[in-house]
């Protein structure tokens, strides 16, 4: 089934989707079926395996507290980042762990009980990582292994080969590719936005549904705004300055003296997206879009739409909606994880989403924003993915800048055009995913190529 709005566009805290809020997710799930299968209170020991680039990767993005926070109870969408970091100094102090809510104290030590295998990639996919819950004697007591797919997605063995089903009784518009879409909607005499309303509000009321876009919207603006205040520099060793703050104060003098520049909505549009990924990068608190390394890209374009169109709540909501509608057929058909396909899977798809978003709140038709989030890819494709240090930071913050600049060109370039164009986003998609598959494994997640190696870390 189609991934829905509120599937792909989920609060988490930075830096990683499928690094941080997936083994998180994962640990949790674990905790569950443990406490299923009724061994939960027998369990003295959680050993948790991270594979590849999980592995390879992990340290920067913060993958062994992520697991450690999910065993000890937290979940992506409710944490308090105060409250989690308390967290793990107790843990790390006292060497002792308490398993979720009602789960023994267990002796916990991340040194022993998480082991780092970056050289097995399991065949399913990059993201793999096992728990095994032993009991006093050694003996195992359950085991799973899980896959965090992109973008927050886990599925564990037994779902792999089966589509992950978002949660919630049966969708009206099944679609399955974009030609799919573009013959329902056109059938139905809807436009994308509309079409995936109609699915939506077969899972919730329509008062949900808009009190859930908006908060949407309410959760970039505050990830942003936050973002704008912080100064220093990011975690994790790069030094790497935080820059949106004096970018904003330098933006705000320009504005102050009236100083003329025709470009420069482009500067705050750079300033919102390098915003939120600093924000990410701190382990902030983020909305995936689809990702969070990619989180930065749809909100500074949806704030662009609102600020420079002088757009309401309804533009909004078609913004997200008209953006989930795409973003749910790259999750289909190829792939959001970095890990799998590289960036063009995550900055890649958040520019096309962003692109047909902006477009269908300007109004543009079916066929101007199906264009808009095919020219928007098709200058993605091949994008790697070479984080330096395995941290979020560098090249992550400012490709959501430069992907946000793209998106909104790709927008124009579809609104000049009256939607007939030669690449369909279908194909561009399949190029997406055959393009991941080709490219070299040092350029997926690993920090083994590209900038990862050429620049010297200090
Ligand atoms: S390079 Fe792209 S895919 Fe890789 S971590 Fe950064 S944002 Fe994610």
């Amino acid at each position: 089934m189609s991934a829905g709005v509120f599937d792909l566009f989920k609060l988490g805290v930075g830096p990683s989707s499928s690094h941080t809020m997936g083994p998180m997710t994962a640990a949790a799930r674990f905790l569950s079926a443990l406490a299923e299968q009724g061994v939960l209170a027998g369990v003295a020991r959680v050993e948790t395996t991270l594979y590849a680039s999980l592995a390879m990767t992990g340290r920067g993005h913060a993958t062994d507290r992520a697991v450690i926070l999910g065993l000890a109870g937290f979940e992506p969408a409710t944490i308090d980042p105060d409250d989690a970091e308390a967290q793990l100094a107790h843990i790390a102090e006292s060497g002792r762990l308490t398993l979720g809510a009602g789960g023994p104290e267990i002796a916990y030590s991340a040194a022993d009980d998480i082991v780092w295998e970056g050289r097995t990639r399991l065949p399913q996919h990059p993201n793999a990582l096992r728990f095994r819950a032993l009991d006093g004697g050694g003996q195992v007591l359950a085991q799973a292994l899980y896959f965090s797919i992109g973008g927050g997605f886990v599925v564990d063995e037994a779902q792999f080969d089966a589509p992950p089903a978002p949660s919630g009784p049966a969708i009206p518009f099944d679609f399955a590719s974009a030609d799919e879409l573009l013959v329902m909607a056109e059938r139905e005499g809807v436009s994308i936005a509309q079409l995936m309303w109609r699915n939506e509000i077969a899972r919730r009321t329509p008062d949900e549904v808009n009190a859930g876009l908006d908060a949407i919207f309410e959760a970039m603006e505050a990830c942003i705004e936050r973002g704008l205040r912080q100064d220093g520099c990011l975690p994790g060793g790069l030094k790497v300055r935080r820059r949106a703050r004096q970018h904003f104060n330098e933006l705000t003098r320009r504005m102050e003296r009236n100083i003329s520049d025709p470009l420069a909505a482009l500067d705050w549009v750079n300033l919102w997206a390098l915003s939120v990924n600093e924000e990410n990068a701190s382990g902030g608190k983020v909305v995936t879009a689809p990702t969070n390394g990619a989180a930065g890209l749809l909100p500074a374009v949806l704030r662009f739409y609102d600020r420079f169109h002088r757009g309401g709540a309804e533009g909004r909501r078609t913004f997200l909606l008209t953006a989930a509608a795409i973003g749910a057929l790259y999750k289909r058909n190829a792939s959001i994880s970095g890990a799998e396909v590289g960036c063009q899977g995550e900055v890649g798809v958040a520019c096309s989403m962003a692109a047909a978003g902006l477009t269908a709140a300007l109004g543009g038709t079916n066929a101007q924003i199906e264009n808009a989030a095919e020219i928007a890819m098709e200058h993605n494709l091949g994008l790697t993915c070479d984080p330096i240090g395995g941290l979020v930071q560098v090249p992550c913050i400012e490709r959501n800048a430069m992907g946000a600049v793209k998106a909104i060109d790709a927008s124009r370039l579809a609104l000049l055009g009256d939607g007939q164009h030669s690449v369909s986003l279908d194909k561009v998609i399949a190029t997406m995913k055959r393009t991941g598959e080709d490219m070299n494994e040092i350029y997926k997640e690993t920090s083994l190529g590209g900038l990862a190696v050429n620049v010297v870390e200090c």
